[in-house]
């Protein structure tokens, strides 16, 4: 806004000092013009004398015409003359500059003096106003009878001129002072509206920095850059916001799980302590009651510190794996966990990809506990993997009570559980599709659960391989056990 004051007031001043000295220039010298054009006229006609009155109508500017003789005494001159006295010599001896006083030099003098004429201007004053001159020496007597040399004087008055020069003086300064404190009010208010959404973002951002409350959101209006830099702040704020709430949600989730099993724990060893009268059937369940929760619990730390590792971004191992050596060892260990379930694999197709095989595995005893979990004893469990191209597709297929089709959709959020009615099942945390989806997404691969109610589920894992030129081996195996 300084800047652009300050261009503003040049151009100003300088504008209005270049109209004004132009104007002053054309205004005066109109007058000189005038002036000479009198003078000389009167001295090349010898009868000039006799019509000074008709000459000086002629010239479109008030002014009057004197005769003087070679001594410079008044020799002739008009009967309404209210000029003041002038000495020719005097005038010729010392000729004055331009009228207009202000910038002479921005607007040089160009009046266009006719070849011949020769004389001087001057600028008097007469006490009242200022009067301009010119005297035009000539060889031949001014007089009627044309006898010897003299001088022919014009003189015009300048009060008017001069009167209308300081009121265009004002009118100047005025409008270019006005024009001024516009221009600067205005782009005080142009400048301000621009910069005032940028200090509201400041304020809001510094106001939520203080508050630490990320509800808050920046006012984003119109279409401008400021608008969009407001609404991409508001977005990073909703992000914050979404991820901070999902922070708390999973701290405060966690403290109440951690919660259930030690509440269940003290429980079990108070009533042992209280009542060692307990007969031993009924002390031998407490006892297995705390020691299945501790379990869980200890299952519950364990998924929580998986969980705490991925969200710091521990990165994976990624080393060559056989897959379907990996789908083996947890075929394997899943058995031992099956109650009274049918598992079967099938079918297990050599694939190798680059991976973590630790992660790989922990993913599919995930899936399996969980069909495991879900599928009622006499059910079937079958675990595939197959080779799509490159790429390792795991399935896992149950024909237990599936998942209703309301709670597909957040199976992978931390502690969820489809119905609460089973989450008192043995040892769901809530926390392990979770896990799971996280150890995919590690691998650039996908997940999909397929579900019917009272059906079966089918979870399928994809996890790209190297690309072109997996290695491949002896063709599909197929193996089941039950
Ligand atoms: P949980 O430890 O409770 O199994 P998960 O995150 O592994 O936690 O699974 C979330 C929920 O998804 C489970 O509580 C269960 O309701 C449902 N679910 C997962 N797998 C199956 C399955 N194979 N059959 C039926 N329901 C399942």
């Amino acid at each position: 806004m300084v800047w652009f004051g300050a261009v503003m007031a040049v151009v100003v001043l300088v504008g209005s000092m270049a109209s004004y000295a132009f104007h002053a220039r054309a205004h005066y010298e109109a007058i000189d013009r005038a002036l000479l054009n009198a003078a000389a006229a009167t001295a090349a006609d010898p009868a000039a004398s006799a019509h000074l009155g008709h000459l000086t109508a002629r010239q479109g500017v008030a002014m009057t015409l004197r005769v003087y003789d070679a001594g410079g005494q008044l020799v002739q001159r008009l009967p309404d003359d209210a000029a003041p006295a002038v000495d020719p010599r005097v005038v010729l001896a010392r000729p004055a500059g331009p009228a207009y006083g202000f910038f002479p030099g921005l607007a040089p003098s160009i009046v266009d003096v006719p070849q011949g004429i020769t004389g001087a201007f001057a600028t008097l004053h007469d006490g009242h106003q200022r009067w301009r001159v010119f005297v035009h020496p000539v060889e031949r007597g001014g007089d009627a009878t044309g006898a010897g040399p003299g001088y022919v004087v014009a003189l015009a008055p300048l009060g008017g001129l001069d009167a209308s020069m300081a009121d265009f003086r004002v009118l100047l300064t005025g409008l270019g002072a006005l024009g001024l404190v516009v221009a600067v009010a205005g782009s005080w208010a142009v400048a301000g509206s621009a910069l005032r959404p940028v200090a509201r973002l400041t304020e809001a951002a510094r106001a939520i920095a203080a508050s630490r409350d990320l509800s808050r959101r920046v006012q984003a209006a119109g279409r401008d850059e400021l608008a969009m830099l407001a609404a991409t702040f508001n977005e990073m704020l909703e992000s914050i916001e979404t991820a901070y709430r999902l922070q708390q949600r999973f701290v405060s989730d966690a403290s109440h799980e951690l919660r259930a099993p030690l509440t269940a724990i003290l429980g079990n060893l108070d009533l042992l302590r209280r009542r060692p009268d307990l007969p031993p059937e009924e002390q031998a369940q407490a006892l297995e009651e705390a020691r299945r929760e501790a379990e869980r619990l200890s299952r519950l730390v364990a998924d929580l510190l998986a969980l705490a590792r991925a969200d710091a971004g521990v990165p994976l191992v990624r080393k060559a794996v056989d897959v379907d050596a990996v789908v083996l060892d947890a075929f394997q260990e899943a058995r031992r966990l099956a109650k009274g379930q049918q598992l079967v694999l099938d079918p297990l197709e050599p694939v190798r990809i680059q991976g973590d095989a630790d992660r790989i595995k922990q993913l599919l005893l995930i899936l399996l506990d969980n069909a495991i979990k879900y599928t009622p004893a006499g059910g079937r469990i079958v675990l595939g993997l197959q080779d799509a191209g490159g790429d390792a597709v795991l399935t896992v297929a149950d024909t237990g009570v599936g998942i209703p089709a309301a709670d597909l959709p957040h199976v992978f959020e931390r502690f969820y559980r489809a119905d609460p009615a089973r989450s008192r099942d043995p040892g769901g945390t809530g926390l392990g599709l979770p896990i799971a989806r996280w150890i995919v997404e590690q691998h650039g691969g996908s997940i999909a659960i397929d579900s019917a109610p009272g059906q079966g589920t089918t979870v399928t894992v994809r996890l790209p391989g190297t690309g072109a030129g997996a290695v491949q081996g002896a063709g599909a195996a197929t193996a089941a056990a039950s």
